[in-house]
């Protein structure tokens, strides 16, 4: 908890520290109401600095009982040392020492999830960011970099399985009946990727000869009842280890890689050396119980952290500002992973609508930062979609700038000279750009710039010369601190198309995609021997994390659905239409009127359902109408009701209108075979399953074959897919359906925990689940205060997704946000600051919502010991 005025810390501050930690010994003696940590750190004075004499040695530190302290075997009385609650200072007199620190912590009653903490009956650990010095003192800071053992002392029948990072070297029975075992990493590290697990554990084991022929031993611990829900992760981290070889030419480098499940986990994972720690619901899947959209992304997490090997283990931080080097470049990595895996340009379209959606709102909101943050309050904070998604983003514009092979020599100079090393994201770009021989000075502006870059382009086309001009202009909205921008280096990806819907040649090569290398405010770029006035397909494959601004009428729009060459801009022309329309409708609802749909979206939509080569994923994207949000995100003002009536009116249009051809392609695609999560399987269910949508959509056979496929499905995909759509279907069999059917799925699977999530979360969204449901709701013994995925899909599916009920006219669902984020602060200060989220947009609102979600604001502002995570985005959000 904060003092008066929580500190800030900036970039520019950064100092090496006084002292470095060559080797960390660490001792757990793990007991039911405390747990003694004894750590015997050797210590070097940091001779890059000037020392006029030896400073104090200060330890970071909070939440525990020192017991005692000695250097070099000597004890220091407390008059020696100087302790606060953060930190530990002692007094050194040698330029090299062994401290030994004995601390006592209470794992128990740690709710925060950060450091050594209980779920359920075993002991776990979270480190980064700063958790480690709530397990000892110790320099928590990741240029600090030591080598580990770890012994744990434990009593053996409540806890057989003992882990942690590295390889284990002793394991003894002791006479009082304890059990002692040592594990010992030989790599270097800095303390946010140390780990500990103690429990009773299975153990589902495999196998990966990596391409040097080194046998390594893959191992999954769980609880014993999900034995069964193993499989999934170990066939994806297999193809991760050969993919990392393949692509990156990245070898794993110990002999043992040990992935562990647990319930309660304030994000989705973490990359602790040879130790990953999943939440389960990032990790345990089958088909009776995992979605499709499950099992893909337990594959993408489960590469995503075994791709940290590298991209953050063997090559770490700097820094905290330096976030995104390891988990840009990751996220980027297994982007790329997944999209060899799946469908490309679907995966590419999942990925731009998802940072559209979610990111660009965070880059025009209070709390904006730029890819490297300059100053922080509470790093737990920067853990968000513009370090991690938009990070991606500017990895993959140099890939684009240098192409596949020039980013693979850039990766492997970055790897090989900063391996063992802490360092910057300077550090990539400049490896990047030796590597290529090419000159990133501009483009260093994505890591220190933060909002979104809007595009404007206009075209000119001279028939007599056949010449074809694009003028490009960017700009820049001003975000917190940041008045004024310069320009960025934009990778423009264009293509002209001609009235047949034709590539036309741009080049003497006769490329048909160009990237203009946009750098100035404004430019302009001539297209010679364009033979027709074409229609431009701009920013193709979403080249840059920018908007772009070009005036498309609807027809043109339609034309791109149908014809545009690339994928991701065939989709996002069907996307623009849609926007537009229901925008209009959104007009057309406020100011009272009957609502009328353009009939070009009927058929622009026959068209798809009729006509189209689309493969079965990419039909499924262009079905899928822009989500509330993204229709938010492109309106001055969000009327959140309006756009919900709007979109909706849309849906149940389309659904009777077409209604025959969703039925054709329903039952061309209802074909009952064995559940297998393959690509093609994938995508038929999806286009099924949207098909049902709109059926249910259009009358009530639609809800009798959602409530048959609920009964008869022999996958978790399928039935979740009825039971969501008959949870949101508003006819009076419908909701008698929906709660039979919430009823029995409670009933079947009350003690899984991932189906639980499941059941709390498609009720949270449900159209009908008012307020006092969600009341109602956390008082059932489903529910848990202190289970952040129950939090998640309780509270902050209510909050993010049930936009008719969270933003009720009375503001009371923003006050229950608020009450809830207050009790959160005093359990858990990570999750209490996520959830606040959607409140700290309020000035995106109109006027009237705007203000009630202010007061509460204020109202949490006004609260007596705020957690450093809350008050940072509260403070930030009414500034
Ligand atoms: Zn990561």
């Amino acid at each position: 908890m904060k003092d008066a005025q929580p500190r800030t810390i900036y970039l520019k501050d950064y100092q090496e520290p006084d002292y470095w930690i060559d080797q960390t010994d660490l001792t757990f003696r793990l007991g039911e109401d405390y747990t003694d940590v004894t750590a015997v750190l050797q210590v070097r004075l940091n001779k890059n600095k000037q020392h006029e004499h030896l400073p104090n040695l200060v330890l970071d530190g909070t939440d525990m009982q020192l017991l005692s302290v000695s250097i070099d075997n000597q004890p220091l009385d407390s008059s020696l040392y100087s302790l606060t609650t953060e930190n530990l200072s002692l007094p050194v007199n040698a330029e090299q020492f062994t401290a030994t620190i004995n601390t006592r912590i209470k794992p128990q009653e740690n709710t925060s999830l950060e450091g050594l903490y209980r779920s359920n009956d075993m002991f776990c650990t979270q480190c980064e960011a700063e958790g480690f010095r709530k397990i000892t003192y110790y320099l928590d800071r990741p240029d600090v970099m030591a080598k580990f053992s770890t012994t744990i002392i434990a009593d053996p029948k409540k806890y057989p399985v003992m882990l942690s990072n590295g390889n284990l070297i002793a394991d003894e029975n002791l006479d009082d009946g304890l059990r002692k075992v040592k594990w010992e990493d030989p790599f270097k590290k800095p303390c946010y990727l140390f780990a500990l697990v103690a429990g009773d554990l299975a153990c589902v084991d495999d196998e990966f000869i990596t391409h040097s022929g080194r046998k390594v031993a893959l191992k999954l611990f769980t609880e014993a009842t999900n034995v069964d829900k193993c499989e999934h992760a170990l066939l994806s981290l297999k193809r991760a280890m050969k993919w990392d070889e393949e692509v990156y030419g990245r070898e794993y480098d110990l002999d043992i890689f040990m992935i562990v499940a647990v319930d309660h986990f304030n994000m989705g994972a973490m990359e602790n050396k040879g130790l990953n720690i999943f939440n389960s619901s990032c990790v345990l899947a089958k088909p009776e119980t995992a979605t499709d959209g499950t099992y893909q992304r337990i594959e993408a997490i489960v590469a995503h952290e075994y791709f940290h090997n590298w991209s953050g283990n063997r090559v770490t931080c700097r820094d905290w500002f330096q976030l995104s080097l390891k988990e840009g470049f990751t996220v980027f990595r297994d982007a790329e992973f997944s999209a060899d895996m799946n469908s490309r340009p679907v995966k590419r379209i999942e990925d731009a609508n998802f940072l559209r959606t979610m990111q660009f709102p965070e880059d025009a909101g209070p709390t904006s930062h730029p890819v490297r943050p300059a100053s922080y309050i509470e790093i737990s904070n920067f853990y968000t979609l513009t370090v991690y998604e938009k990070g991606a983003e500017v990895v993959r514009m140099i890939h684009n700038i240098v192409g596949k092979e020039g980013f693979r020599k850039g990766s492997d100079l970055y790897f090989s000279r900063h391996d063992g090393q802490a360092v910057t994201t300077e550090d990539f770009v400049k490896a990047m750009e030796e590597a290529n021989d090419v000159d990133l000075a501009l483009f260093r502006r994505w890591y220190t710039q933060s909002g979104t870059p809007v595009v404007h382009v206009s075209d000119n086309y001279d028939a007599a010369n056949k010449r074809y001009t694009l003028t490009v202009k960017q700009n820049c909205p001003p975000t917190p601190g940041q008045a004024e921008k310069v320009p960025f280096h934009i990778p423009f990806a264009v293509g002209l198309i001609d009235a047949l819907g034709n590539d036309m040649p741009l080049d003497e090569q006769g490329n048909t995609t160009l990237v203009l290398d946009v750098k100035e405010a404004e430019q302009t770029f001539t297209f010679n021997n364009i033979s027709e006035q074409p229609l431009p397909s701009l920013a193709r494959d979403f080249s840059a994390p920018v908007k772009v601004e070009y005036p498309y009428t609807r027809d043109q729009l339609m034309f791109l659905m149908s014809h545009d060459n690339d994928g991701f801009n065939r989709w996002d022309a069907g996307q623009k239409l849609a926007v537009d329309i229901i925008k209009e409708l959104v007009e057309q609802q406020r100011a009272g009127m009957t609502l009328a749909l353009d009939e070009r979206l009927v058929t622009a939509y026959k068209s798809l359902l009729t006509g189209s080569s689309l493969d079965k994923a990419m039909l499924t994207k262009m079905l899928a109408l822009p989500s509330e949000d993204y229709v938010a995100e492109e309106c001055d003002v969000i009327y959140p009701l309006s756009i919900h009536v709007a979109r909706d009116f849309v849906r149940r249009t389309l659904a009777v209108k077409l209604h025959k051809q969703f039925k054709t392609c329903f039952d061309a695609n209802n074909t009952q075979k064995a559940y297998q999560p393959t690509a093609e399987d994938i995508a038929e269910r999806s286009l099924k399953n949207i098909c049902l949508s709109y059926l249910t959509l259009a009358d009530e056979q639609g809800i009798e074959l959602s409530w048959q496929q609920y009964q008869q499905a022999n996958n978790m995909t399928d039935r979740f897919s009825a039971l969501s759509i008959l949870e949101n279907a508003v006819s009076v069999k419908a909701r008698d359906y929906a709660e039979q059917a919430l009823a029995s799925f409670y009933q079947q699977w009350q003690r899984d925990a991932q189906m639980i999530e499941q059941w709390l979360s498609v009720q949270a969204g449900g159209e009908y689940t008012d307020l006092e449901k969600i009341q109602q709701l956390m008082q059932h013994n489903a529910f848990d205060m202190k289970n952040p995925n129950k939090v998640r899909a309780l509270i902050g599916v209510f909050a993010n997704r049930n936009k008719v009920h969270f933003h009720r006219d009375d503001g009371a669902g923003y006050a229950f946000l608020a009450d809830q984020v207050l009790v959160l602060n005093r359990l858990n200060p990570q999750m209490a600051s996520r959830l606040l989220t959607p409140i700290t947009r309020w000035r995106r609102y109109d006027e009237m919502r705007g203000a009630l979600m202010k007061e509460q604001l204020q109202r949490i502002m006004k609260e007596k010991d705020l957690s450093k995570d809350v008050y940072e985005i509260v403070s930030k959000s009414l500034k």
